[in-house]
């Protein structure tokens, strides 16, 4: 039997100080796992996985808050791991513009990095086109800490979803069209139509306020322990991952394809088809054992 090699064995491979390079002359690569060693390849550096002790990618030793001196700051806001972050925040920002889930300068992105203390993307730059000196660091008050552009004017809302949602590591807002029409027509996609969208996002919609007040994350804030994509009501989206900022965007993804779809599907002449109680009963398990919040847990 041949040996295959998924993204998950590479990873595991590199938090374990393994060598990648170094596999079964035989060995089969998942689409996933070949793209990783690809990656790799282009950029000449030692592999990065999320929570892997690789050097130059491990957290401080000693975790920041917002009342750690300014030089611990400074020094965590230049180190390799916290430049590791901004480039995955540039990334994400590439992502959701190349994917027209962003206009102009809109759209923000930031990473929890210690207590009481975020990552965040700058006011007035297109996500499209950051620089890793672009980023932020706030407090969660959204008190300006590091960093030579101002903060994103948005911060408020997603320092008050990691307030909230203690599981909250990343959070991502943008306006994907798909979505925003739902949230602007006040609809909540309908659900039991799509396998990765119930098993991965929990949608509800937060009403409007005024973009960057208090009382807008107020009322994104309430709804995040049952759920991990907030539609906002005559605005956008925000989602927030409990893995890291990539999943946030997969997040935002995965609900802008499903509205596509579910768009699509209801202009087809008659009623779409959906999954019944006792396979949304299947979904469900799956999605808890992901660690995913869901409002419908042991209902009926
Ligand atoms: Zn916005």
């Amino acid at each position: 039997m041949k040996n295959i090699i998924s993204l998950r064995d590479l990873e595991n491979m590199v938090r374990n100080g393994q060598d990648v390079h170094n596999l079964p002359a035989d060995a089969i690569l998942t689409p996933s796992a070949r793209d990783f060693l690809l990656e790799l390849e282009m950029r000449g550096t030692k592999p990065s996985v999320p929570g892997s002790s690789g050097a130059g990618m491990s957290a401080p030793s000693k975790p920041l808050n917002s009342k750690s001196s300014k030089s611990e700051l400074e020094t965590f806001f230049n180190s390799p791991y916290c430049h590791e972050l901004k480039l995955q925040i540039c990334d994400i920002g590439r992502r959701l513009w190349g994917r027209a889930y962003v206009d102009g300068n809109g759209g923000n992105v930031a990473i929890r990095v210690g207590d009481g203390i975020a990552l965040c993307t700058p006011t007035l730059v297109s996500k499209g086109f950051m620089k890793p000196e672009d980023l932020c660091l706030v407090d969660f008050e959204g008190n300006q800490l590091l960093g030579t552009k101002k903060r994103t004017s948005e911060i408020l809302m997603h320092l008050q979803i990691m307030k909230q949602q203690p599981k909250a590591v990343a959070t991502v807002h943008c306006h994907p069209p798909y979505s925003t029409g739902f949230a602007v027509a006040g609809i909540e996609p309908p659900t039991c139509m799509i396998p990765e969208f119930e098993v991965f996002a929990s949608v509800a919609i937060a009403p409007y306020r005024t973009p960057g007040t208090p009382e807008l994350g107020r009322q994104i804030a309430r709804l995040v322990d049952k759920h991990n994509v907030i539609l906002m009501a005559n605005h956008g989206v925000v989602s927030w991952s409990h893995n890291n900022v990539e999943d946030a965007c997969f997040k935002m993804e995965i609900l802008e394809s499903y509205c596509r779809t579910v768009l699509i599907a209801s202009q087809l002449s008659r009623t779409p088809n959906t999954i019944s109680p006792a396979q949304l009963q299947d979904l469900l398990k799956i999605k808890k054992s992901l660690g995913i919040p869901d409002p419908r847990y042991g209902l009926k």
